[in-house]
């Protein structure tokens, strides 16, 4: 099972001399944190101008992150991704809608990209975010009332909104189940997380009965992130349910240390990366040794993590093509991993995100932030592309 993401030939094997050198271009920029700062907070703002900027944007940034404006056009990403033996987490990108029509429509959208990914023989799972079927303040109230509703029983308005936006998953998650696709709910701001989490939950005791269905998301940059993965396997074990699991490290870290400095209350974040790595490694470790009941996605960019996991699945004579395990990087990112994996036999894919380009940039000011702020991450993205470009320009292909 040895295995070295130095390959840059076959990373960007995909990618033509042009699109290299675009992306080499994007990562250089986004390698001044404060050109990524003023960007992300002047980008929302132009859009809402009508300035020309929709071009600029759709040539660069979201060509780089995002698959399309529609599913016909990410069709056209996904089957270049099969060729490679790479797989997709379909997700239609669109957040910050706030009104009962609007949750409605997402999730018509969900049950269609469910319908799209069960058609094709590359797309496993779907992505979705439960922000996307209900109003954020709805989620804060929640999670204020940590035993299941009780803070809320007065409110009957509150009750039947919570219903509804139950409906919403149950419908999503029963078609998926029916077609054979997994439904990923990713994780969100802490302070709306714990009634995902318990509605996750719910659906995970419903449809994930027989095989995994459903997967809740846990963010390892929070300190108690890794008792709460043990104690869902827990709960699935008593109530007899598989547990299905994506593990990532979290995407919000600045907003959450932010907000709790701001609010006077401890940051759920962990101290240091070395932390967080620890608690990301010990939990695909824990996932690992306990794989006939949990389902379990890799979400990482982190070498020495899928190196780790690897050692440990050889360790337990876990088969690349195990059911249960699979590895994922966002599109755009860490190719060196995704195509050296998927050459070697294990299942992997790209998170490909969807959708029209107003509506996705939450999701690209979340990318610039992440490829700016992580020490590392940016250089080692130009690092590749330029040694493959060079390799490129001195083998003549
Ligand atoms: C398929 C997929 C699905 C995803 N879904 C979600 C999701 O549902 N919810 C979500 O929040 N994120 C999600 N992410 C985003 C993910 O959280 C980030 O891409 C990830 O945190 C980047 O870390 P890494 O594992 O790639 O490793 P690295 O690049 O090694 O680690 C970077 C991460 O470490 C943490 N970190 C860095 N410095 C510090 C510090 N000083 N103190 C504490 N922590 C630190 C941060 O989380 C940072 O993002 C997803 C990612 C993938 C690939």
């Amino acid at each position: 099972m040895k295995i070295s993401f130095d390959n840059t030939e076959v990373a960007f094997a995909y990618k033509s001399d042009k699109e290299l050198k675009k992306a080499r271009f994007l990562f250089s920029t986004m390698a001044f944190p404060w050109f990524v700062k003023l960007g992300t907070r002047l980008t929302p703002f132009i859009m809402k101008t009508g300035l020309p900027v929709h071009g600029i944007i759709r040539n660069t940034i979201f060509k780089q992150f995002v698959g399309g404006e529609s599913l016909q056009e990410t069709a056209q990403v996904a089957d270049l991704l099969s060729k490679f033996g790479v797989q997709i987490i379909l997700d239609y990108g669109v957040e910050g809608k706030q009104t009962e029509e609007g949750f409605d429509e997402t999730t018509e959208e969900f049950l269609k990209v469910v319908e799209y990914a069960s058609s094709r023989n590359n797309i496993p799972f779907i992505s979705i975010k439960v922000s996307g079927m209900a109003r954020q303040q709805l989620l804060e109230t929640l999670n204020g009332a940590p035993r299941l509703r009780s803070g809320i029983h007065d409110h009957e308005e509150e009750e039947r909104e919570w219903d509804m936006v139950r409906e919403r998953m149950y419908a999503i998650c029963e078609l998926a189940k029916e077609k054979g696709v997994g439904v990923l709910v990713d994780a969100e701001e802490s302070w709306m997380q714990d009634p995902i989490d318990r509605l996750t939950m719910e659906m995970m005791e419903i449809f994930n009965k027989d095989n995994v269905v459903v997967y809740n998301t846990i963010q390892l940059y929070r300190h108690d992130r890794l008792n709460f993965l043990k104690l869902s396997h827990s709960i699935a074990q008593q109530n007899g349910f598989k547990l299905g699991l994506k593990l990532v490290r979290g995407a919000y870290m600045e907003k959450e240390r932010e907000r709790a400095q701001k609010m006077g209350y401890p940051s759920p974040i962990h101290k240091n990366k070395e932390a967080v790595d620890n608690d990301f490694n010990a939990g695909v470790s824990y996932c690992l040794e306990n794989i006939n009941s949990i389902g379990l996605i890799v979400a990482s960019h982190n070498e020495e993590s899928h190196l780790l996991a690897m050692e440990a699945m050889e360790n337990l004579g876990i088969k690349p093509t195990h059911p249960h395990i699979h590895f994922s990087q966002l599109y755009g990112m860490s190719d060196t991993i995704t195509f050296n994996l998927a050459k070697s036999g294990f299942q992997v894919s790209k998170y490909l995100p969807f959708g029209p380009i107003r509506e996705v940039i939450p999701y690209l000011m979340r990318r610039a932030q992440e490829n700016s702020s992580v020490a590392g991450q940016t250089g080692r993205e130009l690092g590749l592309i330029t040694q493959e470009l060079q390799r490129r320009k001195f083998t003549n292909n």
